[in-house]
């Protein structure tokens, strides 16, 4: 799971009004990528200056994430993204902003000196000084909601960016078009309207994730057992966890359960869910305990896993967004979609012709299981 900060389309943050009172979070994606489509055929059949009467302005209410059919599970799905801007509780703002507040850090480093001391200035703070002095400065601003939105507006510039869930082999599952800046929240809207959340969640924020997601479900714990970590936080596991010596084996992951668990993932046969850090990002965290998230105390993951598939994803999608970033927000998000489709569509058909390429000595019989996946002997591969 990761967020693509370069694809963004252009908007004015301030004109979004918050929704009714009675919008619960839900909305019909079926219905909303419909009238995406609709808009397309309306747009070719319109005068130049004509309204598209299927045209959509980013709202909170309104605005569904693109989930797989078989993935999701229905097509209600969650976006709480105005939640983002009502959170009043401590607990909301720390799993919130600070996580985005070091994202936004990360991109602040990389602005020049000369546009740091402008945005020092917007926000009413010193603008003397080396970079860091200035750097520090807005850090320390940051902590306020009006600072931190200026600061967010220079540096994005327009909308969130995509958040992606996808599989280590490349297939995209579930994508988000962000309005406001990216939250563990955008993530768990998107697991929660899955029919089967995922074992294994891999991200750059995944303490976030697992304490948004807890807190958000209580009554469920979502991120389970010991809040998404391998292992109990005691202190034998993290001196053995910060040498390397721990290992976690999820045998599981290789071979379903015999004995499933209650409500298990139906491939697995199990029921934990754990939040990871992939070893680029492990570095990033402050907390001793976020060494009980790193992949490689999974011996079946350790060195299997293709955790760059995001970052993969996201090179491939840099020379489209010179034409997408121009689209209009809608409009922006149907061709993202098309492009994924067919990227997805591709690499499907490849692993099946490499399938088929292994097996041309033999006659082979290619099968779809009950959960979409193609079935060889014993070989699976993932089709959503
Ligand atoms: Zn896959």
């Amino acid at each position: 799971m990761d967020l693509h900060r370069k694809g963004v389309f252009s908007m004015p943050v301030s004109d979004i009004s918050e929704p009714h009172e009675a919008y619960n979070g839900e909305v019909n994606s079926e219905d909303f990528w419909e009238t995406l489509s609709m808009e397309r055929i309306a747009a070719g059949l319109l005068k130049t200056g004509d309204r598209n009467p299927y045209n959509i302005k980013p709202n909170f209410e309104y605005w569904a994430p693109w989930i797989g059919r078989y993935t999701r599970k229905a097509p209600i799905v969650l976006n709480t993204e105005w939640q983002k801007v009502q959170s009043t509780s401590a607990q909301d703002l720390i799993t919130e902003m600070g996580i985005t507040e070091e994202r936004l850090s990360d991109e602040l480093m990389k602005l020049k000196v000369a546009e740091i001391r402008k945005l020092c200035k917007a926000c009413g703070v010193g603008t003397q000084g080396s970079k860091t002095d200035l750097l520090s400065r807005l850090r320390g601003q940051m902590q306020t909601r009006t600072a931190y939105d200026k600061i967010f507006q220079k540096v994005w510039g327009a909308s969130g960016g995509w958040a992606v869930i996808l599989c280590p082999c490349g297939v995209v599952y579930s994508v988000k078009f962000l309005i406001r800046a990216e939250s563990p929240r955008d993530f768990s809207d998107m697991l929660f309207s899955w029919k089967h959340m995922p074992n294994i969640c891999i991200y750059d924020f995944a303490r976030g994730l697992a304490t948004h997601a807890n807190v958000r479900r209580p009554e469920a714990m979502p991120f389970a057992p010991f809040e998404g970590l391998l292992a109990e936080d005691t202190e034998d596991n993290l001196r053995a966890a910060l040498s390397g010596t721990l290992t976690v084996s999820l045998p599981w992951l290789n071979e379903k359960k015999l004995d499933e668990d209650v409500s298990c993932h139906p491939v697995t046969g199990s029921s934990d869910h754990y939040a990871l850090y992939d070893k680029f990002h492990e570095s990033n965290s402050k907390d001793v305990r976020d060494s009980l998230r790193k992949i490689q105390i999974v011996p079946e993951l350790a060195g299997s896993v293709n955790t760059q598939a995001a970052e993969q994803l996201f090179s491939g999608m840099r020379k489209n967004n010179y034409f997408l970033n121009m689209m209009s927000p809608t409009t922006h998000m149907f061709f993202v979609r098309n492009i994924l489709h067919i990227q997805n569509e591709e690499k499907n058909k490849s692993m099946l012709t490499k399938i088929q390429k292994g097996h041309s000595k033999t006659t082979v019989n290619l099968q779809k299981d009950s959960l979409g996946r193609l079935v060889v002997g014993k070989f699976i591969t993932c089709i959503p």
